[in-house]
């Protein structure tokens, strides 16, 4: 007989679910650990004599949960815009707030937030990407958190990087410090196919191959993605980062949820991780991912929260829950992924799609001692039936909340005890955390007092007050201006045609003005579209002044129109759109030494007799304006035409009284 073995820490009366290969379960069996690792597991570890043991009365012990894909730090964006569409939240929300307020303290302050509440439901090991890495890594190794975390890196400008070459020296030095520590594999995180180039992702590949780490990227989270991503490279997501090099990395792939059956096999082929995100993919309408197939050929899927912006919450109770009962629901098959493999997939399976099942997601001797202690025994959770072992696998998945989770270790120290976290001030937590919560809401309020600030903050709005002067008249016919125009009292400095689709949007507080979203189609001698531009601007109601017939015009903010015509009206808000369609000229011409622009339009939409006279020019002073106007009321005399003021500062108004299309 040899000596006993010893150990630091063992488990006893404890009902184990191993989650090892064989799915072995002990119904009273024990838990040894020595250091930050596991020594035995079972009816062996009751042989080992205990510094210390913890008697846990019965209840389940179980490996910690693997939260596969996240956003740590954005807990503290949680609630911030929702019910809005990728883009608007996207790029009316997030980006304008992240480029802001995200600095190394706020990801430290919103790790902390997340990993508190991750420890809550039994999670002991997450894979992150978002940006000031280096800070989400020393907050979750402070909190005692396993963690893969992954430098994002973009094509454009982030709050941690100029450009994207800044973005991977960031990522090289953040690896470089970070390898080798005991709870932290570090990785580059190139962000999504579409908002990365080809050379950052070959370059995060080699990046990751070099130093032996994990990749973590965005991979066919939305159809429009898939979609674009075959008109411009001719192929979908998961051949196309391929045809970059990306598998050379050990890959961790987000979401994949519109994969076909060779992009999965491919995914199977590389040893590639995909992190299944069903709340965030709901919440944002992005679908369903096909994920019974995806175990069906043996891709290692984990379940991920995405960030609490998108989720709300990082509760992988409630992730692994509606993993099981999506795939039943979509595939029309009730023993579509059953409780044990949803369980497997929130564990081991999780870690290996992390590439870090050597370290963490099953109770197996020579593993880290990540666990959680769990009560079955409360109220929502009787009776327990003996009959099968194996129900317990249902009894935690379809009705354990995470509230049931008592205790939970990571790298065998003790994070929470009794439901009290052991390595975070909750109550400090909180207050800070409403502290930033009050300042962002500061920042956006202030920016949703105007139209204008709400278009500044979208980004990119020049503001461009001008003064102008002009009239509008309305003519039978254009044979007078056609003749005035080839007459010699005028020279033609530039002559072109257009037709302007043009969206009028207007609010309930009109001191706001109206903004026109307006298609340019430049169209040659023959009427073939040569040119499109897009481009946004708000017009104060404000008529400065008058002089006879002429209306001086002021407040005109212009800006390029960078999204959809959609995304706009989503974010704005309005309470009306009229539509406008018109072919118009357009003369720049001279006339007594001043130049005026001169426009004959012809209105499609609302469909309008005759034909619309419009002179105009830029002024700088009143004299100016004055002297201007007495020019145009010549012009008018000229084109002989009678200046209608009810047409007021556009067509808008002239729409109006036609057609409204609720916004
Ligand atoms: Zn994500």
């Amino acid at each position: 007989m040899g000596a006993v073995a010893s150990c630091d820490l063992l488990l006893t009366n404890a009902h184990i679910l191993t989650m090892d290969r064989e799915f072995s379960i002990h119904r009273s069996g024990g838990v040894a650990i020595t250091g930050d690792s596991i020594v035995a597991v079972g009816p062996d570890a009751l042989a080992f004599e205990a510094a210390a043991t913890l008697d846990c009365g019965g209840r389940v012990v179980m490996p910690g949960l693997v939260n596969a894909h996240t956003h740590v730090p954005m807990s503290l964006l949680r609630g911030l815009a929702d019910d809005l569409r990728l883009d608007v939240w996207l790029m009316g929300y997030m980006m304008p707030v992240e480029r802001e307020f995200v600095t190394p303290e706020f990801v430290r302050l919103g790790t902390r937030l997340g990993c508190a509440e991750m420890i809550r439901s039994g999670v002991t090991c997450f894979a992150d990407m978002y940006y000031f890495e280096e800070a989400v890594a020393e907050a979750a190794a402070d909190v005692g958190m396993r963690g893969l975390c992954g430098q994002t890196v973009l094509r454009f400008p982030t709050p941690d990087a100029r450009s994207y070459e800044e973005g991977l020296t960031r990522a090289r030095e953040f690896i470089q410090g970070w390898t080798g520590h005991p709870l932290i594999v570090p990785a580059p995180a190139p962000h999504a196919p579409y908002t990365c180039t080809p050379e950052i992702l070959r370059s995060c590949a080699e990046l990751a191959a070099e130093f032996d780490v994990p990749l973590h990227i965005h991979l066919s989270e939305t159809l429009l993605e898939v979609q674009e991503s075959r008109e411009r490279h001719g192929m979908p997501g998961v051949p196309y980062v391929r045809k970059h090099g990306l598998f050379d990395a050990k890959v961790l792939a987000a979401h994949c949820v519109h994969v076909d059956d060779g992009e999965i096999r491919a995914l199977k082929n590389f040893d590639a991780g995909v992190a299944h995100n069903p709340s965030s993919n709901l919440k944002l309408a992005a679908g369903i991912a096909p994920v019974a197939r995806m175990l069906e050929l043996g891709v290692n899927v984990g379940i991920g929260t995405d960030g609490a912006a998108s989720n709300n919450d990082l509760d992988m109770f409630e992730e692994t829950r509606l993993a099981a009962l999506l795939a039943k629901g979509t595939q029309g098959d009730p023993t579509a992924v059953p409780a044990r493999d949803a369980l497997l997939m929130a564990t081991r399976l999780g870690a290996a799609a992390l590439h870090m099942d050597h370290l963490t997601g099953s109770l197996e001797p020579g593993k880290r001692a990540d666990l959680m202690v769990l009560d079955v025994s409360r109220l929502h959770n009787l009776p327990a039936f003996a009959r099968d072992p194996a129900a317990i696998y249902a009894r935690i998945v379809y009705t354990s909340k995470s509230t049931d989770v008592v205790d939970v270790m990571c790298n065998g120290r003790w994070l929470m005890r009794d439901r009290v976290l052991l390595t975070v001030d909750e109550g400090e937590l909180m207050r800070e955390a409403a502290e930033r919560a009050h300042r962002i809401d500061t920042f956006l309020g202030s920016r949703e007092v105007s139209v204008l600030q709400k278009l500044v903050a979208v980004g990119g709005a020049v503001e461009q007050e001008s003064f102008e002067v002009q009239v509008k008249a309305r003519l039978a016919s254009e044979a007078r201006v056609l003749e005035a125009l080839a007459g010699r009292e005028l020279t033609i400095i530039r002559a072109s045609r257009y037709r302007q689709h043009d969206l009028y949007w207007s609010f309930d507080d009109p001191d706001q003005g109206r903004l026109r979203y307006r298609d340019d189609e430049l169209l040659d001698d023959r009427g073939a579209v040569t040119g499109e531009r897009s481009r946004l601007t708000l017009t104060g109601r404000t008529r400065e002044d008058r002089f006879g017939e002429v209306l001086l015009f002021r407040s005109r903010y212009l800006a390029p129109a960078a999204h959809s015509a959609r995304f706009y009206r989503e974010y704005f808000r309005p309470t009306a759109e009229h539509v406008v369609t018109k072919e118009r000229r357009r003369w720049l011409v001279a006339y007594r030494g001043v130049e005026f622009y001169v426009h004959l339009d012809r209105l499609i939409e609302p469909a309008t007799e005759g034909y619309f006279l419009e002179i105009k020019s830029r002024t700088w002073s009143q004299r100016d304006a004055r002297d201007k106007s007495a020019i145009i009321a010549e012009l008018l005399a000229l084109f002989e035409a009678t200046p209608d003021e009810t047409l007021g500062d556009g067509y808008a108004e002239l729409a109006a009284r036609g057609r409204v299309k609720p916004s």
